[in-house]
């Protein structure tokens, strides 16, 4: 589905999936559609719409075979799931994902400690995945990204070597992903470091194999991080309405970065987003109804739009 020819930045609202799988509330079936259909009525064209994980394991997420079929039946719309195993995979088919991403941790201790699987393990979901996907007829068959998460830094191992986020990233093209992608999973990562980490994959993948970069706020670098992804080439940013999730061990740190803020970076510096700020920013109300004791953060919908504002050109003395 590649008709983003329109637009320089693809952002991939993660929100329904990430964020809520970070906090305890469970958000309703309905809000959830209403959330969706909204963001995409402001003119997302990807979003990751929840996990095929085991309902017991996160039952904020245990909808997301019916929120998939729903967000199908919206025009232009990429609807991407997370996989954590095959298991996952065989229900993101049968369920219609267009794109699905299986995670694998950069640092095994942390792949032993969520997902209870060695990196072998890991890369036999993958293998597995692969050899379901392959006999698919193509219109039934989602695109596949493994997902390199714990790339920047572990919260259990602390430094990640990049030597093995390279490796891991040429096993997973071998064996058969289409794209991997970077994850900071726990927002260590800062800008030196997203555009060092991009080119040592490029260099051994290709540019091609890697257009996407997953960023969280945690430490406050969620958008120098992006600015620096994208000055690198990346053309693809998941970031999350209201950056909901938020961190534990970081109060008044949003999850995600924020998709308000970055549209706004965006947009203010002319890059088409396809993305209709006002509209966007109108989105917040639904999540809001719908989590009333969760926060939502940025600070564009907190301070608004500067006086005068129009997208482009903002900024440049007429
Ligand atoms: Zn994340």
């Amino acid at each position: 589905m590649d008709t983003n020819s329109d637009i320089d930045v693809l952002i991939s609202e993660v929100g329904p999936r990430d964020g809520l799988q970070s906090i305890q509330t469970v958000m309703p079936t309905e809000a959830k559609k209403a959330w969706i259909r909204a963001e995409a009525e402001a003119g997302l064209r990807e979003i990751e719409v929840g996990s095929f994980v085991p309902p017991k394991l996160l039952p904020q997420l245990a909808d997301t075979a019916e929120i998939v079929e729903f967000a199908r039946s919206l025009p232009g719309l990429t609807v991407a799931a997370l996989v954590p195993n095959f298991k996952g995979a065989e229900n993101a088919v049968r369920a219609g994902a267009h794109k699905i991403t299986l995670p694998l941790s950069v640092s095994e201790t942390h792949s032993q400690a969520n997902l209870r699987k060695t990196h072998a393990q890991v890369l036999d979901e993958v293998r597995r995945i692969v050899d379901l996907l392959r006999d698919l007829p193509p219109e039934r068959r989602p695109a596949f990204e493994g997902g390199l998460s714990t790339a920047f830094g572990c919260t259990l191992e602390g430094p990640v070597p990049e030597g093995k986020v390279v490796a891991l990233a040429r096993q997973l093209i071998e064996l058969g992903c289409d794209e991997v992608g970077l994850s900071d999973t726990t927002g260590y990562a800062n800008p030196a470091q997203v555009r060092r980490l991009i080119r040592l994959v490029w260099a051994e993948v290709g540019k091609e194999r890697l257009t996407g970069i997953h960023l969280h706020n945690t430490r406050g670098l969620g958008l120098a991080n992006a600015l620096a992804a994208l000055e690198e080439g990346i053309t693809t940013l998941d970031s999350s309405l209201g950056g909901i999730g938020g961190c534990p061990f970081a109060p008044g740190a949003s999850g995600n970065i924020v998709t308000e803020d970055l549209v706004f970076m965006l947009d203010a510096m002319g890059l088409r987003t396809g993305i209709d700020l006002e509209k966007l920013l109108a989105v917040r109300e639904i999540v809001r109804n719908a989590l009333p004791d969760e926060p939502l953060y940025g600070f564009t919908p907190d301070a608004g739009l500067p006086k005068g504002y129009r997208r482009g050109g903002w900024g440049i003395a007429a």
